[in-house]
């Protein structure tokens, strides 16, 4: 039986369609009906935040916040390579330029110590991410924005449900995105939001989302469009009613695993961060010294039906579209080459069971 890296969360069909009835009534499939409503609002009591947007899918949320931020063009953006091209595409799509500093070897999130040397007098802002179901120095990174008058927008679309010191990953820097794409720990098919601590963008961010229209015969600004369906709410308001069970049940597949890999030489596991829930997010593994190397794991898997995820690689400073930019090298971030090299994100969902894996780490350590 084929084991995928990762297998959508849904709810039952029942439950989904009981959901979705109302929509044969109204007839109000997508413009902010109420569904988005009700998202919105479940999504601001489960988040524990004040402010929060619903887009169609995360990158447009964070390309939108970015915009919204209003920066001078070419301006410098610190941000990692060691992420989902998303967040590079974000910057440059926004014309600023993305200036990468490295990660550290323990949870893979940007090096805070490592943050100031870049800071030039164009640079505007931080854009961290948050990876694995791991948060950033959230209190660091906030000491150097404020030092140096800087905008921190995090990419957390790894992030939701995680606390620190029990605050929600939802309420750290000026705004972080969430994306619930079907892969992510909470899914909307499609989709993802903006949560930021300043109301006042609120305008904006609904401007950019829906072409600019605040009434029949007023648009004052000239906005694109981002907007989530009823039908992507409604998934979204199921699969919200579960997730503390699912990453209860991602809880225990982690430590299904961390029973199996831990303690083995050249396997090396993500650190468990203090203070911190996690979501559970993925389960990246970093074979370093071990008899086979990464890519010899993800092949002998492969042979077995089992797909796990070169995750995050190749470095987003590293790929073609971004090699030939001067603030691309891949030698100003050794530690995000050498991570990328050797990290595996294994298999990891809600239901998989622990017979697989079992088999997964038995492949893994014959
Ligand atoms: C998934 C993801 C995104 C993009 O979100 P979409 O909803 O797929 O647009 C951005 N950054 C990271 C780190 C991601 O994992």
């Amino acid at each position: 039986m084929k084991i995928n890296v990762t297998r959508s969360s849904m709810p039952s069909f029942e439950e989904y369609c009981e959901e979705i009835k109302d929509l044969w009534e109204s007839h109000w499939l997508t413009n902010m009906g109420a569904k988005h409503k009700q998202l919105e609002a479940n999504l601001k009591e489960y988040l524990n935040t004040q402010n929060v947007i619903l887009y169609t899918n995360g990158h447009l949320a964070l390309e939108n916040i970015i915009t919204a931020m209003n920066f001078p063009k070419g301006s410098g953006v610190i941000t990692t390579p060691f992420t989902f091209v998303s967040t590079t595409h974000a910057i440059v799509r926004n014309g600023l330029v993305p200036v990468f500093c490295d990660i550290n070897d323990k949870d893979y999130t940007i090096d805070a110590s490592k943050i100031e040397s870049l800071i030039t007098e164009k640079t505007v802002a931080i854009v961290p991410v948050h990876v694995y179901g791991n948060m950033c120095d959230v209190e660091k990174i906030e000491e150097i924005a404020t030092k140096h008058g800087l905008k921190v927008i995090y990419d957390a679309a790894h992030a939701f449900g995680v606390k620190y010191k029990g605050i929600s990953s939802a309420n750290f820097g000026d705004a972080s995105m969430f994306s619930f794409h079907a892969t992510k720990v909470f899914n909307t098919i499609e989709g993802g939001a903006v949560t930021f601590k300043d109301e006042k963008l609120a305008r904006l961010l609904n401007d950019m989302k829906n072409f600019g229209i605040r009434g029949p015969e007023s648009v004052a600004y000239i906005g694109g469009n981002a907007k989530m369906s009823e039908f992507q709410a409604a998934m979204g308001i199921c699969n919200l009613r579960h997730i503390d069970e699912e990453i209860q049940k991602r809880k225990n597949a982690t430590q299904k695993y961390r029973a199996l890999l831990g303690g083995i030489k050249g396997i090396k596991l993500t650190c468990e961060q203090e203070d911190v829930i996690s979501n559970y997010a993925y389960f990246p593994v970093v074979f370093d010294g071990y008899k086979y190397t990464r890519d010899e794991i993800f092949d002998m898997l492969r042979e077995n039906d089992i797909v796990a995820r070169k995750y995050f690689y190749p470095l987003t400073n590293e790929i073609e579209c971004y090699k030939d930019f001067p603030s691309a090298n891949v030698k100003d971030t050794p530690v995000a080459k050498y991570i990328a090299d050797r990290v595996l994100t294994l298999p990891l969902y809600a239901d998989l069971s622990s017979s697989d894996i079992e088999r997964i780490c038995k492949i893994i350590l014959s």
